[in-house]
């Protein structure tokens, strides 16, 4: 029989409860001097919104994320010319700043455009309800199993070409399904759902891996977040039955701008993660491409999967704050904010011990009127004037040994 144990327990004796997120365990495809999967960790991506005719701008553009932090950068081939100016795009990168891994994003029919910049960028994205695209017939009602095959077969000596290319020069593709450009054939077979686009992803896996091709890296994007995190859930469990290890490219597309478009990016991207599924993502925003790196920065962060800022743990304020929060939050932080690994916390009082800090390396407290206590760890160390608070935690962060100045 089970027994319960007495909840009064103190922290050391609290059961250890499991806090890491497991990642899904995926096998490593590389894009240039990048890896995606095989536990590397979880990759920024955006994309650039110059015209890639503009090879100047482009490379502008590329560098300016690639500066920021996006490590991955995708640009749009609409037309052979466009496949063509990234071969100068590419020479360009190297010769004026480093080589950049890049992604190019082929559409409709785009065998001819996608065998041309195969040979430029480290990984092809195509998506699959438009790669063979067939014009939907407005009056149709049915789709027989033989018009289903025939596409089908048509797909398959669309794709086996690329295929070759992108395996033998060890390149990457991404099978990148959207929701909302599902091709007909799937719409009538599985219905506008998750399983349609799993399915529209599964078909195109299976002819890789017919020609040996693995370095695959899948998406399965939405509009509605809840339709995202069923096709990628629904994607996990299908590979898994069949023994797949691809890993996966996350985002929620046309999120929008704003706080809303953070915020639901947040919530498809984040919910996922923190399951331990996803192995690189996108933010989309309708916003300069550089606005999207520090929210996926900020959702890696904030779940523990990359640590590229200090982690400042602050509490809300309330009546028994003994100093103005966001003022000193604001200080500490001018102060602090390169000390990058680093978890600071400013908080009003401790109402309920130094626990309330989550554990943070060091703690500016509010302790009794026109004084903080300086923590580090659980532990106080020193009471100082409120004004002299901020310069008395530099003090001891370089007293320890962890300051470093900024740059
Ligand atoms: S830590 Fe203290 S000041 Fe901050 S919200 Fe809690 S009770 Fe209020």
């Amino acid at each position: 029989m089970q027994t319960l144990s007495n909840p009064q327990t103190t922290p050391e004796t609290t059961p250890a409860f499991d806090t890491t997120i497991h990642r899904r365990q995926t096998r490593p495809v590389p894009v240039g001097n990048v890896t995606i999967g095989g536990g590397h960790p979880v990759v920024v991506q955006s994309m650039i919104n110059e015209d890639t005719l503009d090879v100047e701008g482009s490379v502008a553009g590329i560098r300016r994320l690639h500066e920021i932090g996006c490590e991955i950068v995708r640009v749009t081939v609409p037309s052979m010319a466009h496949g063509r100016a990234l071969a100068d795009i590419k020479a360009r990168l190297q010769e004026t700043y480093q080589p950049v891994p890049l992604v190019a994003d082929v559409h409709h029919n785009g065998l001819k455009i996608a065998l041309e910049v195969a040979k430029h960028v480290d990984k092809v994205r195509i998506n699959p309800g438009l790669y063979v695209f067939e014009k939907p017939k407005p009056d149709r009602t049915e789709y027989t199993e033989a018009e289903f095959n025939e596409i089908g077969q048509k797909i398959r000596e669309t794709l086996e070409p690329l295929v070759i290319s992108l395996r033998d020069q060890g390149k990457a593709m991404r099978i990148g399904v959207n929701h909302g450009s599902l091709a007909e054939r799937m719409l009538f077979t599985y219905g506008d759902t998750p399983e349609g686009m799993v399915e529209s992803a599964l078909e195109f896996i299976k002819i890789c891996e017919s020609l040996d091709y693995r370095n695959l890296i899948i998406s399965l994007k939405a509009s509605r977040v809840p339709v995202m995190l069923a096709a990628y859930r629904l994607m996990v469990k299908r590979m898994d039955d069949l023994g797949m290890d691809y890993p996966l490219h996350l985002g929620v597309t046309e999120a929008g701008d704003g706080e809303y478009g953070r915020i639901k990016s947040t919530a498809g991207i984040g919910t996922l993660l923190a399951e331990g599924i996803g192995d690189t993502i996108r933010v989309s925003l309708t916003e300069p491409p550089e606005k999207e790196i520090p929210v996926c920065y900020s959702i890696l962060q904030s779940l523990g999967l990359r640590k590229t800022m200090v982690e400042y743990v602050a509490c809300p304020s309330c009546g028994r704050t003994l100093f103005n929060l966001e003022e000193v939050l604001e200080k500490v932080r001018a102060a602090t904010s390169h000390l990058t690994g680093l978890d600071i916390a400013v908080m009003g009082c401790i109402v309920n011990g130094p626990g309330e800090m989550a554990d943070a390396d060091y703690g500016y407290v509010g302790k009794q009127a026109g004084y903080i206590a300086l923590y580090r760890g659980r532990e106080e160390i020193k009471r100082v004037p409120e004004e002299k608070g901020v310069e008395e935690l530099i003090n001891l962060i370089k007293a320890d040994g962890r300051w470093v100045d900024p740059e």
